[in-house]
């Protein structure tokens, strides 16, 4: 019975020695080293191989090594076998500080004075405060909801808009497609923290932005394809838009010569909001093999029909 490791392999190598440290008895391969594929009961990985139905007959689990899992395509993976995300600390720990950092940046016009430095200009921008800066949020997950807790230090007035109804103390919530236009035309800051799937794909769309107020920004940590690009290019120009940040594109990484790459009001970071930390990551992901052991409900199970 062994664990299988398929993503970073400079991480993998961290989540050998801590799986060596806590779990001596469960030996753990990384790819491709893969030994006898009928002894792989637990895949990790970023990208699982096609064939994985085949090619490894005991399968029991499937982690994601990331906290989304549009990247794999989940029709490869045996109904039977439990699909689950990641839900260590420590993405979210990451991506809560992204999302501050994000938010104080563009609430400080942080990218007109990187914009003002390349032109050697001294030029002062009254500050707005933060109680007059609405921030919302696009789903309230363990990520959406970790951010908002951590803007409330800020004051900030703080939007959220999900799904599924939310009650977030200090968030005024909305659910659902016909509450999206009253959450929208509140948020100076936009951050979108939506799972893609068919309903979200294309979602940070021209109507969106026209429904933002005047001149709000964006903060992009989702996945590349909620944004349509060629909207929010023309966002920016019509200044609907007043600035991004972009953690994920379409493609990753960003073609050489891509409009995005140097526009004045889009600060742009290679996907690397947050990261898997391998250490509470092997925590979680031994506490979810120990629950399917005793037949208990795994945390971070993907819901197949719903696609996150
Ligand atoms: P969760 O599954 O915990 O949360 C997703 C939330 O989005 C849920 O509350 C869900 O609502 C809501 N949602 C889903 N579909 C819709 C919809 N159509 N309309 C409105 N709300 C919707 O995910 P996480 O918080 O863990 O992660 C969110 C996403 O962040 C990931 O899927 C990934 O794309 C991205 N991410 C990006 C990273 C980066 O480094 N840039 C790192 C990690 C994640 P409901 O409550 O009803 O289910």
């Amino acid at each position: 019975m062994s664990v299988l490791y398929k993503a970073n392999m400079v991480r993998g190598a961290e989540w050998a020695t801590f799986f060596a440290e806590r779990a001596p008895e469960l030996p753990f391969r990384l790819w491709p080293d893969i030994g006898d594929p009928s002894e792989i009961r637990y895949l990790v990985a970023w990208v699982p191989p096609d064939d994985i139905a085949t090619m490894f007959p005991n399968l029991e689990l499937v982690f994601s090594v990331g906290a989304g899992v549009d990247q794999f395509d989940a029709t490869k993976v045996p109904t039977h076998i439990p699909l689950v995300r990641m839900l260590e600390p420590g993405i979210a720990e990451t991506m809560v500080e992204y999302v501050t950092m994000s938010v104080l940046a563009l609430h400080r016009d942080l990218l007109h004075f990187i914009a003002q430095q390349k032109e050697q200009v001294w030029r002062e921008i009254r500050i707005t405060p933060a109680k007059r800066r609405r921030v919302g949020v696009m789903g309230l997950g363990q990520l959406g909801q970790a951010a908002l807790e951590r803007l409330k230090a800020f004051e900030f007035p703080l939007l959220g808009w999900n799904r599924s109804p939310r009650e977030i103390k200090g968030v005024t919530c909305y659910a659902g497609a016909d509450a999206l236009p009253e959450f929208l035309a509140q948020a100076d800051i936009l951050v979108c923290l939506l799972p893609l799937t068919d309903e979200t794909r294309g979602i940070l769309n021209a109507d969106l932005f026209a429904r933002l107020p005047r001149g709000a920004s964006l903060v992009n940590v989702g996945r590349g394809p909620h944004l349509v690009e060629a909207d929010f290019l023309a966002a920016l120009d019509s200044g609907a838009l007043s600035g991004a940040i972009l953690d994920v594109t379409d493609p990753e990484p960003l073609p050489a010569g891509h409009p995005f790459w140097g526009h004045p009001r889009i600060l742009l970071t290679p996907h690397n909001a947050s990261m898997t930390t391998p250490d509470t990551a092997v925590d979680y992901v031994l506490d979810v093999i120990a629950r399917h052991r005793r037949g208990e409900e795994l945390p971070g199970r993907v819901d197949r029909t719903r696609g996150y």
